[in-house]
């Protein structure tokens, strides 16, 4: 069996992906330090704790598997704090992968599947987002996942390291065989936050700004089903394996939908009220990210088959209702 290095394996995105690799005939190599993961995520492939700021860990679990390709999950990922702390995002996802590439180079192993984010785009009013689209982040989150981007165009120049850059969009939903779902200590996204106000399990939702130029003036999102996010991994890697060269590839629908539209999704899919209110804007927010590209589909041949907005919320809501919120 052909074993993948997947860092942050123990996280939300990372440990839908080992299912999907083992799905597919490969072993998932978990690399998770646990800091924002969780070891009984760890299902699909053995686990090994480690920080990606600890070279010698790295070198050791390179030498002990010898991976045939590293999918790059593990960061730090919310807007808000990276407002805040923008050196964590700098050291942890920047350095942190820095590292991981010189150990992965250092190995021979130069296959390279990299989680990037829209939110390296910025704000671009009118203008479709698209593999082309100038990268303008307006935040640190942004601004170190498009640098570990430079890093990789760089390490093959120099190296040979071949990757396959996935920008997405806003990721939601949970396995639909309830194995995995989301699960974020402080929870920060708006899909599970509005399911835990509508469930009373904590208050209402706040919505960050109504101020936004858009037509009920809530940001603009394209939701993006974690099991199609994954699949396109899947993809990915053979991409690599069949030595079609490095690219970069959107993951979004391309379709937008307000944080108000969401609320009146969820209320349809849960048949229940979301309190909520209104409050403030969260810095770094930008107005409308939604993806303009078919290259996904065009030529890694993805099809997404559950990123409706009803079929994400009622995967995670049923995810939600079988009792995994509690840890
Ligand atoms: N959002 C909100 N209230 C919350 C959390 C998020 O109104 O408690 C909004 C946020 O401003 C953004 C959208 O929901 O417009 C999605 O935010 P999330 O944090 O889920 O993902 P991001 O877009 O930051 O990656």
């Amino acid at each position: 069996m052909t074993n993948i290095l997947v860092t942050g394996g123990a996280g939300y995105i990372g440990s839908h992906a080992c299912k999907a690799l083992a799905n597919a005939g490969y072993t998932p190599v978990t690399y998770d330090n646990l800091v924002t993961g969780w070891q009984d995520a760890v299902k699909f492939g053995p686990f090994e704790q480690g920080d990606l700021l600890d070279r010698a860990r790295l070198d050791e679990v390179f030498a002990r598997y010898q991976p045939a390709a590293v999918m790059h999950f593990a960061a730090l990922s919310q807007v808000g704090e990276a407002m805040t702390q923008p050196g964590r995002y700098w050291s942890n996802n920047v350095t942190g992968s820095l590292n991981l590439i010189e150990a992965a180079v250092a190995a021979g192993c130069l296959n390279f599947v990299f989680s990037s984010t829209c939110a390296t785009y910025g704000d671009h009013d009118n203008v479709v987002l698209d593999e082309n689209t100038p990268q303008l982040p307006l935040n640190a989150y942004g601004a170190s996942k498009r640098a570990i981007e430079d890093i990789l165009r760089d390490f093959e120049a120099a190296h040979g390291l071949r990757h396959v850059i996935f920008r997405y969009f806003n990721v939601a939903g949970a396995d639909p065989d309830g194995e995995v779902g989301e699960f974020h200590r402080p929870e920060t996204h708006l899909v599970p936050l509005m399911l835990d106000a509508i469930d009373g399990k904590r208050d209402a939702l706040t919505v960050f700004g109504t101020d936004y130029d858009t037509p009920d003036g809530t940001c603009i999102r394209d939701y993006v089903h974690v099991c199609d996010l994954v699949d396109a991994h899947v993809l990915g890697l053979k991409w690599l394996e069949d030595d079609k060269g490095s690219r970069v590839f959107n993951l979004g629908t391309g379709s937008g939908f307000s944080v108000m539209e969401v609320i009146e999704h969820s209320k349809a899919v849960t048949n229940r009220e979301v309190p909520y209110n209104i409050g403030p804007r969260r810095a770094g927010d930008c107005t409308k990210l939604v993806s303009g590209s078919t290259r996904a589909k065009a030529e890694l041949g993805w099809s997404p088959k559950r990123s409706t907005l009803e079929t994400m919320i009622a995967d995670a809501w049923r995810w939600h209702q079988n009792g995994h919120y509690e840890r």
